[in-house]
């Protein structure tokens, strides 16, 4: 048992030190993808990115019994219920992919992973509106009025777009994530207003920034895992936003 962690360590420090225990040059970026491929990170790259979105996933567990223990109304457990579990989904499946894509032992899981990474921004983005859809008062009429159930149907087009296509047309599936992300919020705020915006705009512009980094794979080291930070920063302004005007 001990023998096999002290190899599992040395493996894994090889990334860093050669087999005289030099420090190796580590290898900081491979070249960017062709259009129709995923871009292969480096084993540092790969770290990083395990990282910036593996230590989210007790948080998000947290957050999500925090939102229980403030609740007092239905609609109010419901959206933690719903909204705690896209935060905690999108972090652990986000995790497990870049653990596996690292391990490079399981190709058809690794594809799985990914796929299922993918699928979770458009549940994310719907489960990251939900609790402003569930616990606000919404018009009577208009477009915002049926938002609550228009963001899932959008996800669920999302999903079976980007299932039928995966990894191609991939500025197209951006700029669905982005229309998904953007688009009902402008609805809302044109027709309805609610609490909150000051901190929903700035959650909304960090995305938006993320997703230049999310497009620039093999431009420079670790765009990924930068793009994993500003996920993680919009994530943390919604649920404070969530918190202060909702629980
Ligand atoms: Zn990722």
């Amino acid at each position: 048992m001990l023998q096999s962690i002290a190899q599992d360590i040395l493996s894994y420090t090889r990334i860093f030190f050669n087999k005289n225990n030099e420090l190796k040059s580590i290898k900081w970026m491979n070249r960017k993808a062709l259009p129709n491929e995923a871009y292969c990170p480096t084993p540092i790259e790969h770290i990083a990115n395990i990282i910036t979105h593996g230590i989210w996933v007790m948080p998000s567990i947290m957050a999500t019994m925090h939102m229980l223990d403030r609740a007092h109304t239905t609609p109010q457990y419901v959206s933690a219920l719903v909204y705690g579990a896209t935060l905690i989904f999108l972090f652990s499946v986000s995790t497990s992919f870049h653990c596996v894509f690292y391990c490079n032992k399981h190709r058809n899981l690794k594809d799985v992973l990914h796929r299922c990474d993918r699928g979770m921004i458009y549940i994310f983005i719907a489960g990251s509106y939900f609790p402003w859809l569930t616990i606000e008062q919404l018009p009577n009429e208009g477009w915002a009025s049926s938002m609550n159930w228009i963001v899932w149907v959008m996800a669920f087009l999302g999903i079976v777009y980007q299932q039928t296509f995966h990894e191609k047309y991939k500025t197209l599936e951006t700029l669905f994530y982005l229309f998904m992300g953007i688009g009902p919020s402008l609805t809302i705020l044109t027709e309805h207003l609610i609490s909150g915006i000051t901190e929903l705009s700035i959650g909304g512009l960090l995305y938006v920034l993320g997703v230049i980094f999310f497009k620039c794979d093999g431009v420079f080291p670790f765009a990924h895992a930068v793009w994993h930070l500003f996920v993680v920063m919009a994530a943390a302004v919604h649920y404070y936003a969530v918190l202060k005007y909702l629980y």
